[in-house]
């Protein structure tokens, strides 16, 4: 469960997020959806504590993310698949992240199989595709078995099968009972996806609806 209660966030006279509220519930994909600018990124940096909230409060399971003992096994999340680099091997960056997560190491076989990098593991992150980095990006987000799952324009940059394979693994996770949050500038990328919209603008909810209530509104 998600909960963004009147958060503002500044960034000197750039107002990135405007009192904005909303909650993201289980066991559903809901698309955070938005033009380039419109706060998305800064509301997840929020939530995961990249980011310090200028005003108002930004909740995973109730919590601040500062407060979380061991934050990868309750939320996880993929902003940037650029962000990862280095000559660490795939196993090795997921290895030494489970470690100091106090996740048990057995989970990199898992997540490796299940983003389909089994074959990759021991090439370096940083020679990899972006699409593989993009696999690897989602591997580290699952890798405590978070029930929260946060995805900043995860598509952006794949071609058509990587695309069928993120929307697959977003509904997938949806039906394990995860609360999913996916954002994208796009509606044509919510159609397929997303059971739930959260739509904001220059920082401020626009509507909370459905796919199926806004095309029936248009
Ligand atoms: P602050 O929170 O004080 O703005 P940051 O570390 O978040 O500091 O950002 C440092 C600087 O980088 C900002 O002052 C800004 O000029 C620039 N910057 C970073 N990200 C963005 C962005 N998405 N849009 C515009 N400027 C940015
Ligand atoms: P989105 O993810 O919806 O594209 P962002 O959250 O990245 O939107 O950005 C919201 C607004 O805040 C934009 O105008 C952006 O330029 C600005 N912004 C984001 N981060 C920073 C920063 N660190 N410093 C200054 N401005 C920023």
């Amino acid at each position: 469960m998600i909960e963004v209660r009147e958060l503002t966030k500044r960034h000197g006279a750039t107002v990135a997020v405007d009192g904005l509220s909303f909650q993201v519930r289980p066991g559903l994909v809901t698309g955070f959806l938005g033009p380039n600018g419109a706060g998305k990124s800064t509301t997840m940096r929020v939530l995961l504590g990249l980011d310090a909230p200028t005003s108002g409060q930004a909740l995973v399971n109730g919590r601040r993310y500062a407060t979380m003992r061991h934050p990868l096994r309750e939320v996880g999340a993929l902003l940037d698949a650029n962000a990862v680099h280095g000559g660490r091997s795939a196993y090795d960056h997921l290895r030494c992240l489970a470690r100091s997560n106090g996740i048990g190491v057995s989970r990199v076989a898992d997540v490796l199989e299940r983003v389909g990098l089994a074959g990759a593991a021991r090439r370096r992150a940083g020679d990899l595709s972006l699409g593989m980095r993009q696999r690897l990006g989602i591997a580290a987000a699952l890798l405590g078995d978070p029930g929260v799952l946060m995805f900043d324009e995860p598509v952006n940059g794949l071609d058509p099968e990587g695309v069928r394979w993120i929307r697959h693994l977003m509904r997938s996770l949806a039906a394990e009972g995860r609360t999913v949050l996916l954002s994208s500038h796009l509606m044509s990328e919510m159609e397929l996806t997303a059971d739930r919209l959260v739509i904001i603008g220059r920082g401020r909810l626009v509507a909370e609806t459905t796919v199926g209530d806004l095309a029936a509104r248009h």
